[in-house]
């Protein structure tokens, strides 16, 4: 039986609130009756990226007010959550310039894995990851609530729920452990050392430091150098090196199961129908949100997309984007599409679909879907 994902159109041709997209959420809230999922009084986690200083595609405040909204009118404790990407103090601020605070929101927000990022529970994953860990405020809730900025992505060419839960469900410092034992690291680099550098190739422009969260990379002079300590494997340092200095040897395959190894795992610490998700196809930029810039978008805003299966909310997502046309000032103006590619698979080199293939496989949810226009 296909899944049902409903569609609000980001087209808008009449002159009324309740035709604006902010009304048709609203409206769908309402009627997909969420008490299924969220109980009174129970705690929800809003799982979201909260944005990176430089960066300014993410999903806008005032959508995640009406989520904040319809879950307390059905009487549920909702607070808005994402684990340390950049350091904790400084992904708090970051998200307060960003729109996201107690005031614009009505909601706490919190760092699930605590200031530190270190505050998490282990859980056993499949048999590539062995084992991760789920942030506390994660790992604790019976139910979350996933909102999802879909964009694109380094290594997985396109990101949208199933990274979100994959990459930002997972701690990256987990107390007491190095990197390679249980973090979000595993799965950029998959249980290899720190990335390769090239001294031919390098001109020691002192971007990947600039860049490094972690302030794990020096570069001096003609010596550079990467605390191994330090590093968490973000591979951002890799993403920003004009030279292509930086490499790792990073199996698409792997990847794509890593990713879909981390969901079950994430997904395991909750009873089955007790997570939703909206995904967000509005300012589709070429790169994460991890990222310190934002680049225009490369496909025309599509709506937002609601469902509580994890692989058909993707799918749907996908196809939407690959039937868009590559728009004119954006990384993708020049871009051809293939028959059955997106534009982030295009800019990536990498096919989009395997991570969606991959969940499938794992018994993740269903991508065979009824799209339902709201
Ligand atoms: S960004 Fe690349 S070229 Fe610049 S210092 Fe780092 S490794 Fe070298
Ligand atoms: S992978 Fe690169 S950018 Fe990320 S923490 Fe390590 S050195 Fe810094």
């Amino acid at each position: 039986m296909p899944s049902k994902v409903y569609f609000i159109n980001a087209r808008v041709e009449k002159f009324d609130y309740q035709y604006s997209v902010e009304g048709r959420l609203e409206r769908i809230l309402e009627k997909l009756n969420l008490r299924k999922y969220f109980a009174e009084n129970e705690l929800v986690p809003i799982k979201m990226h909260l944005g990176n200083p430089g960066a300014h595609h993410t999903i806008r405040p005032n959508f995640v007010r009406v989520v904040v909204d319809h879950l307390k009118k059905i009487k549920a404790k909702p607070f808005v959550t994402d684990s340390v990407r950049i350091k904790g103090y400084e992904y708090l601020e970051t998200a307060n310039r960003m729109g996201y605070n107690p005031m614009s929101l009505d909601a706490p927000v919190i760092i699930a894995d605590g200031i530190f990022g270190s505050d998490s529970v282990k859980v056993k994953a499949g048999d590539l990851l062995k084992e991760l860990f789920i942030p506390s405020a994660i790992y604790d809730a019976s139910c979350m609530m996933v909102l999802s900025h879909v964009k694109g992505h380094i290594d997985s060419s396109y990101g949208g729920a199933i990274k979100n839960l994959a990459m930002g469900c997972v701690s990256a410092v987990p107390r007491g452990c190095k990197w390679s034992e249980g973090g979000r690291g595993k799965m950029h680099f998959q249980m290899g050392e720190l990335m390769a550098w090239n001294n031919d190739l390098c001109t020691f422009c002192a971007i990947c430091a600039h860049n490094c969260p972690m302030d794990a990379i020096t570069v001096e002079g003609k010596s550079f150098v990467v605390d191994d300590d330090k590093c968490w494997r973000c591979g951002r340092c890799v993403r920003v090196c004009p030279e292509g200095a930086l490499f790792v040897p990073l199996s698409m395959e792997n990847f794509s199961i890593a990713l879909a190894e981390s969901t079950q795992a994430v997904l395991s610490t909750f009873k089955p129908g007790k997570v939703f998700y909206i995904n967000f196809l509005f300012d589709m930029q070429p790169e994460c949100d991890c990222m310190s810039m934002s680049d225009t978008p490369v496909v025309q805003d599509q709506g937002i997309l609601l469902s509580d299966d994890i692989v058909a909310i993707d799918k749907a997502s996908l196809d939407l984007i690959t039937q868009a046309k590559p728009l004119p000032q954006s990384k993708a103006e020049s871009l051809v599409i293939k028959e059955g590619l997106d534009v982030f698979s295009l800019l990536h080199g990498k096919d989009s679909k395997t991570q969606i293939e991959t969940a499938e496989k794992f018994g993740l949810g269903t991508s065979d879907y009824e799209l339902v226009n709201v």
